[in-house]
């Protein structure tokens, strides 16, 4: 699906580095090794704008492919989805039950967040570049349909109503249907315009620049603006 997306929507994906991009520290960055596969301790992150783009940004997006995944287990999902604010306390529990109850559902459901994370990329990336893909599309639309089946309004605690999910946290696979639903309400809201592609070297992360003038260029300043200063401090 990686090769698909950046193929497909002609996206450039930033350019293959020898850097580790969590372990950038000063201007030594060319002896950094390659980073891993996979990044089970690693923190997450929230710079996107959107839980719909920090899903996105829970790996790296290299040419050679999705390097520190940080989705190693159910459990890190479940944990990504709460400090996203898309579950409360409470589904969190129900989660954990039900993978406990259903481990085969439970490993099923990572595999298919991965595969929605592919889809979003894909989606995305498209959106970015402003040349929409008719397959990306239709993936993202079965998802939808998947969720959206799934979807009610409520009563919200203020006596309004609001957007709700009927059996949310039942079983593991649950946990993606508001991922879906925010990647839909940021396609199709105003803010899909402001879609950014992080300009740091092996990163690929998403952003909504909602900077007054619209110049915000990395995923966080504090990360990859910082790798590209060191790295021109390098060349000079
Ligand atoms: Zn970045």
């Amino acid at each position: 699906m990686y090769t698909t997306f950046s193929v497909e929507t002609g996206v450039s994906i930033p350019s293959i580095t020898y850097t580790c991009k969590r372990h950038v520290t000063g201007v030594m960055v060319q002896a950094m090794p390659a980073q891993e596969r996979f990044a089970p301790d690693a923190p997450f992150r929230f710079v996107g704008g959107d839980p719909s783009l920090d899903f996105v940004n829970t790996a790296d997006w290299t040419r050679r492919g999705l390097e520190s995944d940080r989705f190693t287990s159910y459990d890190r999902l479940i944990e990504w989805a709460r400090g996203a604010g898309l579950v409360r306390q409470s589904h969190v529990r129900r989660l954990r039950r039900a993978a406990a109850r259903h481990p085969r559902q439970a490993a099923a459901a990572l595999a298919a967040a991965r595969d929605v994370r592919d889809v979003l990329m894909a989606v995305f990336a498209a959106a970015v570049a402003r040349r929409h893909s008719a397959l990306a599309l239709d993936r993202l639309n079965t998802l939808f349909t998947d969720a959206a089946a799934h979807m009610r309004v409520v009563r919200d605690p203020r006596g309004g109503l609001q957007r709700g999910w009927a059996g949310l946290g039942d079983a593991p696979e649950s946990i993606l249907w508001p991922v879906v639903a925010r990647a839909v309400d940021l396609l199709a809201s105003p803010d899909a315009r402001k879609l950014r592609m992080c300009a740091g070297r092996d990163c690929g992360w998403l952003y909504v620049d909602r900077s007054r003038n619209r110049l915000r260029r990395w995923c966080d300043m504090s990360v990859c603006g910082t790798a590209e200063k060191n790295r021109r401090r390098v060349r000079r």
